[in-house]
C-alpha cells in the first residue's frame, strides 16, 4: 500500500496492485479490489498451498481433490490434497494413476483397494469402472459393454468377461442360468472353447448372454463359472 497525492492536494492509500485508491476505515483499507491479488491478500484472504509444487494460490485456482472411493459409493469424498490447476494440468494430481475417469459415468474413481481393480480396459484404452460394466451387462449382456472384440473373445474362450454378480439379482431380472454349463470349472482351454461356443448359440438364437464367476481364483484364469442368459 503507498499513498498518492489526490488532486485536491491530500494524500490516499492507493493499492500497489491495482492502482486504485483505498479508504482507510479504523486503521484497516477497505474498498478491496477483488480482480486484484494485493488487495485480496490485504483483506485477509487465505491462499492455498499446492500439495504437488508447494505454490500458493487462490481459491479458484485450486483443485480441492475428490473423488469416488469405489464405483458403488454414492458420493465424492475429499482426499485431503489440493492441487493447483497448473499441476492438475500437467497430471501432477495423479502421479501414480490411482486415479481413473470412467467413459461410461463420467466420474473420478480410485482405481482399486489393493486387492481389486475398479475397472476394466474396453476397445483397447477407455477404462470402464465396475458398476457401469456390471450395469450394461445387466441390461443388455456381453455386447451392452460396447466392445466387440470382448464380445469374440468370449464366443472364441479366449476371455471370460464376466462380473461376481449376485444371483438373487440377476434371477430377479429374468436371467436364467444355463443347466449345462452351471458352477463349471474353467482351467483347460478346452472348456472355455466349449462355454464360449455355447455362448455364442445362445447370442445367434437371440438371447443376451453373460457369464457369472463363481470363485474368486477366475480372476487368475482358473475357477468356476455360470452362463447365464436372457431373452432379447
Ligand atoms: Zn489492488
Ligand atoms: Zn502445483
Ligand atoms: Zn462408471
Amino acid at each position: 500500500m503507498i499513498m498518492q497525492l489526490a488532486i485536491n492536494g491530500t494524500e490516499i492509500a492507493v493499492c500497489l496492485g491495482c492502482g486504485l485508491p483505498r479508504l482507510e476505515v479504523e486503521g484497516f483499507y477497505a474498498l478491496q479490489n477483488e480482480r486484484c491479488g494485493r488487495c485480496r491478500l490485504i483483506g485477509g484472504e487465505e491462499l492455498i498451498e499446492c500439495s504437488a509444487c508447494e505454490e500458493k494460490v487462490f481459491e479458484e485456482e485450486a483443485y480441492v481433490e475428490a473423488l469416488f472411493m469405489t464405483p458403488w459409493d454414492d458420493e465424492e469424498k475429499e482426499t485431503g490434497f489440493t492441487y493447483c490447476l497448473s499441476c492438475v494440468d500437467h497430471g501432477a494430481d495423479n502421479p501414480d494413476g490411482e486415479v481413473f475417469y470412467c467413459d461410461g459415468c463420467s466420474r473420478y474413481i480410485a482405481d482399486g483397494d489393493g486387492r481389486m481393480c475398479y475397472y476394466r480396459i474396453l476397445n483397447d484404452c477407455e477404462q470402464v469402472c465396475l458398476n457401469c460394466i456390471e450395469e450394461d451387462l445387466k441390461r443388455g449382456g456381453i455386447a451392452a459393454i460396447g466392445d466387440d472384440n470382448k464380445l469374440e473373445e468370449v464366443f472364441a474362450g479366449k476371455s471370460m468377461f464376466g462380473m461376481f454378480f449376485n444371483v438373487g439379482e440377476l434371477e430377479a431380472e429374468g436371467w436364467t442360468p444355463d443347466p449345462l454349463y452351471h458352477d463349471v470349472c474353467i482351467g483347460e482351454g478346452r472348456d472355455a472353447v466349449k462355454l464360449g461356443a455355447r455362448a455364442h448359440g445362445w447370442y445367434k438364437g437371440g438371447r443376451l448372454v453373460i457369464i457369472r464367476y463363481e470363485s474368486m481364483n477366475i480372476m487368475g484364469g482358473e475357477g468356476y463359472v455360470t452362463l447365464y442368459t436372457k431373452e432379447a
